[in-house]
């Protein structure tokens, strides 16, 4: 988790702020290499703004530091224009130019490249109404690319979503990373019914834990399992003795059914859900993944859903 959160820092504010001081002061001594050097700030940066989790640092600070890129991109522009077109003849400034050129074209363009494939599905969806209401959400977790979900790599769930609460600070927790639950701006939310529908499973007996202990044996840890429209419906990792529904109910869309908790394989209170073909799985983490939409948009990490 250390390690996590290190890298996290690293990558979300260390570069990024290493880049506009380098790309402040001048980043080539000729037009080519400020243009070779230019795209690998530029390739970062939008790469980050894409993909990166914006809900650890403040969400307003992904709108910051694009704005700061902005603005130093301007100003390098202004540099770049009184520099010669072509380096020196020196090996030197050609080996540069060619580590920034590779660096830029075959390391970072494809990375960028790569995310928007994580914006659309393939096969049938399911379409929900989206189970939190009182405050704003964030997709921590969400999209057809491991880039964008951590889940995508698993068959079944590999549309699933995570999905976290901001605090005022546009963060989802008080501190970077806490021991305490009520740190969490999603804890004990409510979770109302994504669907008109019928309660499979519902289990309500595991603990809440302590970040960053997690269950590796109860996965999904409290889980109500409904079917809606086709899809079996997961929403996992909820609070012990929150559940109000039981096998067997009927549950109307928007009806109060249990509260988010850190129950389960879980590195922090979240809402875990996910949708399966119905009736395709032994259990819950089994079966033919599906696709969700809540008002016919699929979420992807960034995107944010506001309550009411
Ligand atoms: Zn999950």
């Amino acid at each position: 988790m250390i390690l996590a959160f290190a890298t996290a820092i690293i990558t979300h504010l260390v570069i990024p702020v290493v880049f506009l001081v380098w790309l402040w002061r001048g980043v080539g001594k000729n037009r080519l290499e400020w243009l070779l050097n230019v795209l690998i700030v530029l390739f970062y940066s939008v790469h980050i703004f894409l993909s990166g989790r914006w809900d650890i640092f403040g969400y307003p600070l992904r709108y910051l530091l694009a704005i700061a890129l902005i603005i130093t991109l301007f100003k390098s522009l202004i540099q770049a224009k009184s520099l010669p077109l072509y380096p020196a003849r020196k090996i030197s400034r050609y080996f540069s130019l060619g580590v920034s050129g590779f660096i830029a074209l075959f390391v970072l363009a494809p990375l960028v490249t790569y995310v928007p494939g994580g914006y659309s599905f393939s096969g049938e969806s399911v379409e929900l109404s989206f189970p939190l209401r009182n405050g704003v959400y964030y997709i921590a977790h969400g999209g057809n690319s491991p880039v964008l979900n951590h889940h995508n790599v698993d068959a079944t769930q590999r549309y699933a979503l995570d999905i976290t609460k901001l605090n005022r600070l546009g963060t989802r927790a008080t501190a970077l990373y806490t021991a305490s639950l009520t740190s969490y701006a999603i804890f004990e939310d409510t979770l109302y019914s994504p669907c008109n529908g019928t309660v499979s499973e519902a289990v309500d007996t595991f603990p809440d834990l302590i970040p960053p202990e997690s269950d590796r044996e109860n996965l999904a840890g409290n889980y109500i399992l409904m079917q809606c429209q086709g899809a079996d419906v997961v929403l996992a990792h909820l609070q012990k003795g929150s559940l109000v529904v039981q096998d067997g109910d009927n549950i109307q869309v928007g009806q109060a059914i249990a509260k988010i908790g850190n129950s389960g394989n879980t590195s922090e209170p979240h809402l875990h859900i996910h949708a399966r073909r119905e009736n395709t799985g032994a259990s819950p983490l089994d079966g033919e993944g599906m696709a969700i939409t809540f008002g016919e948009q699929f979420l992807v990490r960034n995107d944010l859903i506001f309550g009411p």
